[in-house]
C-alpha cells in the first residue's frame, strides 16, 4: 500500500509550532495545524519521521509520499524542502516527497528550487493551495510550475475544499472550475486533486444528480465537464468529511484508476473513535468497508501510485 498524502515538519517546528508559525509568517497555517476541536482535542499531531514509519508499519503502508505545504514565504518551502529532501536520503525505500514552491520569491527563484528538489530526489510538487495564499490560477509563475513538472512527468498535487460543507476556522474557497480550466491548460502534467477533488466529478455537469443540485444552491457554477486524462483524485482526511459510501460512489463516476489512497496523516481522522491519528483505521475503511472489489482497492492503494511515481 502506498499514502499518497502525508505531512511531516522539521523538528524545529514540531516543537512549537503556533510559536514557529508567528516567527516565520505562517498564520494561515497556524489556524489549521494548531487548532483544538470543542472537545479540546488537537486537530492533528507533528510526529517525527521515525513515528511515521510505526504507523506506516501499523496499516501495511509500505511507501508514504511527504507533501509540502502551500507555505507563504519562499524561505519556509525552502526550510521544508530540505528536511523533505533528508527524509527521502535516510529511507528512500519508505518515504518519497514532493516539493514546496511560492510565487513570493519570483519566478526565475522558484524554478531553481524546483531544480534544487530534483536534485536532491523529491519527485513532485504540492500541496499546493493558490486559492489559500492569494496565487491567481492564472498566475505565469504557477503556469511555469505545472510545465515543469509535465516536463519531467512530476505529479503536482493541489488542495481542494468540498464546496458543500460546513464552515471551519482556515476554510477556504476553492472553484471548482479553476482546477477543471487547470487540467486543460496543463494536459501533460498529472494533477492529483486532494480530499476527492471536493466531489469534483460528482458535482460538475455529467450526470446532474441531487449532488451537482445542492452545489449549486450553494452558489456553484455548473459547467460542462468531461474528465481530462491527467486529472488524478487522492482520498485525504475522506473520515471527517464523507461517509464510507463515497469510495463506491466516487469509483463508480471516474474509476478506479484516477482515485489515490491518502490518508492526510498526522490529522486525526477520527477525533470520535481516538485521540491519536492513525492510518490503520483509515486503510481498514478502503479494505473492509469500502465496498470495492479487491482489484480495485489494489488498483487505488498501489498500482496508481506506481505508475505516477514511475516505479512500476
Ligand atoms: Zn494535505
Amino acid at each position: 500500500m502506498i499514502d499518497m498524502h502525508v505531512h511531516l515538519y522539521p523538528p524545529e517546528i514540531n516543537a512549537d509550532p503556533a510559536g514557529w508559525a508567528a516567527r516565520a509568517g505562517e498564520p494561515h497555517w497556524a489556524t489549521l495545524s494548531t487548532r483544538r476541536r470543542k472537545s479540546g482535542q488537537p486537530v492533528q499531531g507533528f510526529p517525527s519521521v521515525e513515528e511515521l514509519l510505526r504507523a506506516m508499519d501499523e496499516a501495511g503502508v509500505e511507501r508514504s509520499v511527504l507533501l509540502g505545504w502551500y507555505w507563504e514565504r519562499a524561505e519556509n518551502c525552502r526550510l521544508q524542502n530540505r528536511f523533505y529532501a533528508d527524509c527521502v536520503y535516510a529511507h528512500p525505500d519508505r518515504i518519497s516527497a514532493f516539493a514546496s514552491v511560492s510565487p513570493s520569491a519570483g519566478e526565475d527563484a522558484v524554478l531553481h528550487e524546483l531544480d534544487w528538489a530534483r536534485e536532491h530526489g523529491l519527485c513532485g510538487v504540492g500541496e499546493l493551495s493558490p486559492h489559500s495564499i492569494g496565487w491567481a490560477c492564472e498566475d505565469p509563475i504557477l503556469a511555469a510550475v505545472l510545465a515543469r513538472a509535465g516536463d519531467w512527468g512530476w505529479p503536482v498535487n493541489l488542495h481542494v475544499t468540498e464546496p458543500v460543507s460546513r464552515d471551519y476556522p482556515g476554510k477556504v474557497e476553492t472553484p471548482l472550475a479553476d482546477f477543471a480550466q487547470l487540467a486543460a491548460a496543463h494536459p501533460h502534467t498529472p494533477l492529483i486533486l486532494a480530499h476527492w477533488g471536493g466531489r469534483l466529478p460528482l458535482l460538475l455537469g455529467g450526470a446532474a444528480g441531487a449532488d451537482t443540485a445542492a452545489y449549486v444552491e450553494d452558489g456553484g457554477a455548473a459547467v460542462d465537464f468531461a474528465l481530462p486524462q491527467n486529472l488524478y483524485f487522492d482520498t485525504a482526511a475522506s473520515p471527517l468529511i464523507y461517509g464510507p459510501d463515497i469510495w463506491q460512489k466516487f469509483v463508480a463516476r471516474v474509476g478506479a484508476e484516477r482515485v489515490l489512497f491518502g490518508s492526510d496523516y498526522p490529522l486525526n481522522l477520527y477525533p470520535a473513535l481516538s485521540a491519536e491519528p492513525d492510518i490503520a483505521r483509515f486503510a481498514a475503511e478502503l479494505r473492509e468497508r469500502s465496498g470495492l472489489t479487491a482489484e480495485e482497492i489494489c488498483v487505488i492503494s498501489t498500482d496508481n501510485a506506481r505508475r505516477l511515481l514511475g516505479r512500476l
